[in-house]
């Protein structure tokens, strides 16, 4: 019998409530194909800064390294949003596991379910066949730039968008030799017009496209990119760009698959990755019940299919939460004015329907 130690990160906010979806469904997997899934939980986020005072406990980055993969929820709460004075914070987590593991590599398919045409607020023509895989930087650029804060007399602020050749050369590898493998088209994002860090990206990429001469390769500045991804979203196939971009832009792209609660991610390096939800800890929901739990299903997907190298059981996953779509069964940010009452499901009964079509 295979093993795989599966690392649980919850988080904060609704992060266990949907996390609980994607954990039955890797069980369920577990109990049809004979493997041994060991899980084991660790604190992040908010909820370690109530418990030991840091956002990311040594116990929990041990754990980690020591796993196949990692299923995260998400973390974040009011208080820090409200108070951007506070010194520790919940992302400070995040930021440090991505780059105590060496995860530079977001990767984020955005697809449409053909039954959710409806409930995404672009029109359904503009829509209908979208299919995106996003490669976005994940460790550098200005969300890590130093030097960055504030002058003395904290008038002035400051953050510094860096990157080095290597850190774009790694990240578009991966991302050509995904469209090599799908339509050959890639389209880089980035404001070489304007930044330095920018010019160093599209110089870097048409190096490394040199080595995958089927791939044609598209140069888009970002503000142009955020208006074509809804202008015409079938004109993109394998989206390469950097952090701050890609954080945006994935944003963005969520409408294209109806609502933040469906989209997935990996975030792969050259040690254990995580699979997440793109979504955060949606405080004004959490506790309720009602957080739709397919995000982090199709994360638990992606990780079958990318840490565990279970592809087939990855599309079983993710066929059937299409299965469970095509039955009618909504959350509420998914249903749209048509559902009848009685097919919009809590968190709960959502994960029960997607594990009933397993
Ligand atoms: P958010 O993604 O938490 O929520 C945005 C909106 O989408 C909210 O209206 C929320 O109810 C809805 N939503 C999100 N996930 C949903 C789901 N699964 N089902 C149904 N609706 C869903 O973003 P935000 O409100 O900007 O941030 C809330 C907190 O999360 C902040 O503290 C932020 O720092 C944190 N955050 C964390 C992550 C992460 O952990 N990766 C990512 C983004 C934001």
């Amino acid at each position: 019998m295979k093993k795989y130690n599966i690392l649980l990160i919850a988080g904060d906010g609704i992060g266990a409530e949907v996390t609980e979806g994607g954990r039955r469904v890797l069980e369920r997997i577990a109990q049809k194909y004979n493997y041994d899934f060991v899980f084991d939980e660790a604190l992040m986020g908010h909820c370690a800064i109530e418990k030991v005072g840091v956002p990311l406990p040594d116990e929990t980055l041990e754990k980690a390294k020591n796993s196949d993969a990692i299923l995260f929820g998400a973390i974040g709460h009011p208080m820090y949003d409200q108070n951007p004075a506070l010194k520790v914070r919940p992302e400070q987590g995040l930021l440090k596991i991505r780059k105590e593991l060496g995860l530079y590599s977001n990767i984020r398919p955005i697809r449409l379910f053909d039954s959710l045409l409806q409930a995404s607020s672009i029109k359904p023509e503009i829509l209908q066949g979208a299919d995106i895989l996003f490669f976005r930087e994940l460790t550098g650029g200005i969300y890590f730039g130093k030097p960055s804060g504030r002058s003395d007399d904290g008038e002035t602020a400051f953050d510094t968008m860096m990157y080095a050749k290597y850190e774009i050369r790694r990240i578009a590898h991966q991302a050509f030799s995904a469209a090599q493998k799908r339509k050959k088209i890639l389209h880089s994002i980035d404001k070489a017009n304007v930044l330095a860090s920018s010019r160093l990206w599209r110089e870097t990429v048409n190096e490394i496209g040199k080595e995958y001469p089927e791939v044609q390769i598209h140069h888009i500045f970002v503000d142009a990119a955020a208006m074509l991804l809804i202008k015409n979203p079938r004109m993109f196939d394998v989206i390469l760009t950097e952090n701050l971009f890609g954080d945006i832009l994935t944003d963005e792209a969520s409408q294209i698959a109806g609502s933040m609660g469906m989209l997935a991610s990996a975030s792969v390096g050259d040690k254990t990755g995580i699979y997440e939800p793109i979504h955060g800890s949606a405080p004004d929901i959490a506790g309720k019940g009602i957080a739709n739990p397919l995000a982090s299903i199709l994360s638990a997907a992606l990780l079958l299919d990318i840490a565990l190298g279970l592809k087939m059981e990855g599309q079983e996953v993710t066929e059937a939460v299409e299965k469970t779509l095509e039955q009618g069964w909504r959350t509420v940010d998914i249903a749209d004015l048509q559902t009848p009452k009685e097919q919009i499901l809590g968190t709960k009964a959502m994960i029960d329907k997607v594990l009933a079509n397993l």
